[in-house]
This record gives C-alpha cells, sequence and structure tokens, in this order.
C-alpha cells in the first residue's frame, strides 16, 4: 500500500495468497485471499468511489499516476489508481462481513413481493428510499434518476404509496439500467476505467441525468433538476407521475 490513507489498519500478510474469488458486492469489488500456512482466508472490500480503478496489468507497468496500492502476483499485478483518494480498502475475516446488509438488485431474492414488503409504509420519497444502502444495495445517484425515468414514476413520490402496477415498473426498470449499465462498463464523466483499461460508455445512454432543459426522449417534455439531500435529481414531470 502507497497510500497511508488506505492504510488504517495494519496491513495483513498477504504474501504466498492466492486470489481464489473477485466478485461484486453492492458497491464494492471483493477480493477473496485463500488462507496459507497459518493464516487464515482474507476479504479485501474496495469501494472505488468517484475516481477509483483497479487496473489488471499482466506485465509489471512503470511510472502510473495516482498510484495507491499495488498487488504483485507470479504473473502480472493489479494496480489500485485513483486520483481523487476517495476510494477504500476495508479487510475481513469472513465473506459474511464484507457482504453488506441489503438485497442485490440483480439477485433472485428480489422479487416484486420482496420489494413491495420492504416499500411498505416508508415515508421517504422513493429517490432518497432508493439510494438507502440497507433495503437494496448499489443503486447510485445517476441510476436512481434513470430508474426512476424508465419506471414513470416521480422522484418526488412517497415511497410506501407505490401502487401494485408501479412495483414491477420499478423492478423491471432497477434491473433493466443497472444491466444496460454494467454491460456498457459504466458511467464516466472523468476517468474511469474497468480492469482492462476499458472506459464505460453509458453516459451517452442516460435518458434524463445531466439533461435538464433538454427534451424528454419519451414525451418531448423537459427534463428539470431538483435536488433531494443536496444530490441532484433528474426528471420528467411530462411523464413521470
Ligand atoms: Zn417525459
Amino acid at each position: 500500500v502507497l497510500d497511508p490513507r488506505l492504510a488504517t489498519r495494519r496491513l495483513p500478510a498477504l504474501a504466498g495468497r492466492r486470489v481464489v474469488e473477485v466478485t461484486r458486492s453492492g458497491k464494492r469489488v471483493l477480493v477473496g485471499f485463500s488462507a496459507e500456512g497459518r493464516h487464515r482466508p482474507l476479504w479485501l472490500a474496495v469501494h472505488l468511489r468517484m475516481t477509483g480503478r483497479l487496473l489488471l496489468h499482466e506485465r509489471p507497468v512503470r511510472g502510473t499516476d495516482h498510484l495507491r496500492a499495488r498487488f504483485t502476483f507470479d504473473r502480472g499485478e493489479l494496480l489500485f489508481v485513483d486520483p481523487r483518494r476517495f476510494g477504500t480498502f476495508d479487510w475481513f475475516a469472513r465473506r459474511e462481513d464484507a457482504t453488506p446488509r441489503g438485497i442485490d438488485p440483480l439477485s433472485p431474492q428480489l422479487t416484486a413481493r420482496t420489494l413491495a414488503d420492504m416499500l411498505r409504509g416508508a415515508s421517504q420519497n422513493v429517490k432518497a428510499w432508493l439510494l438507502r444502502q440497507d433495503r437494496l444495495v448499489g443503486v447510485g445517484n445517476i441510476y436512481a434518476s434513470e430508474i426512476l425515468h424508465q419506471a414513470r414514476i416521480a422522484p418526488t413520490r412517497r415511497a410506501g404509496t407505490l401502487t401494485r402496477a408501479e412495483i414491477p415498473r420499478l423492478l423491471g426498470a432497477i434491473r433493466g439500467v443497472l444491466e444496460r449499465a454494467i454491460d456498457k462498463s459504466g458511467t464516466t464523466f472523468s476517468d474511469f476505467q474497468d480492469a482492462r483499461g476499458i472506459e464505460g460508455s453509458f453516459q451517452h445512454s442516460l435518458a434524463v441525468y445531466g439533461r435538464e432543459h433538454e427534451r424528454c426522449r419519451r414525451c418531448k417534455g423537459s427534463v428539470r433538476r431538483i435536488v433531494q439531500q443536496q444530490r441532484s435529481t433528474f426528471w420528467c414531470p411530462g411523464c413521470q407521475r
């Protein structure tokens, strides 16, 4: 670890371990390391935040800017590059401890019924509700606007008032938006790259986010921007009720 901000705890011994799994958990990337010798298995949870990138190189590279950590393997290396330094490392002995409490929106656990159960009685507006990480994990600010536009639901609606017709629509929009975004390697506003160095391209598919005063692609109404919980929400009052 090259950046002391990432080393808030004493670093566990990694030499000799193998990476046995790399997966996503909510907004974090989990890296599982094997148990070796007297060491127990270990999980690293990486939150990329705004500008973090995990870059996998088959051969070592020199002179990388904003390098915060480097993992060296028998073949190649994994770099953690992060210009704004908001990204975090957390270490866990058990995978369960590294897994957030909410449901992953892409897991089969989430059905229209479980979503309805979670929404029942919720007094927050639905935009804020989508951003809570203890109900659904992984929905961020950009995608919350896109999801509600696709579902034709106003972001100001109280979450607990969604109807039986709206909840399956919301579920379909959550899955549809996140799957399309993952397919396009995410939304790149500055210089995000995935592990193979590919920039995201979902920013070209955004229906409302960042499009204030532009025409809604569905109803030709005007896209508006409002602020909820100090964060921008973009929506179309013409087709989101
Ligand atoms: Zn519209």
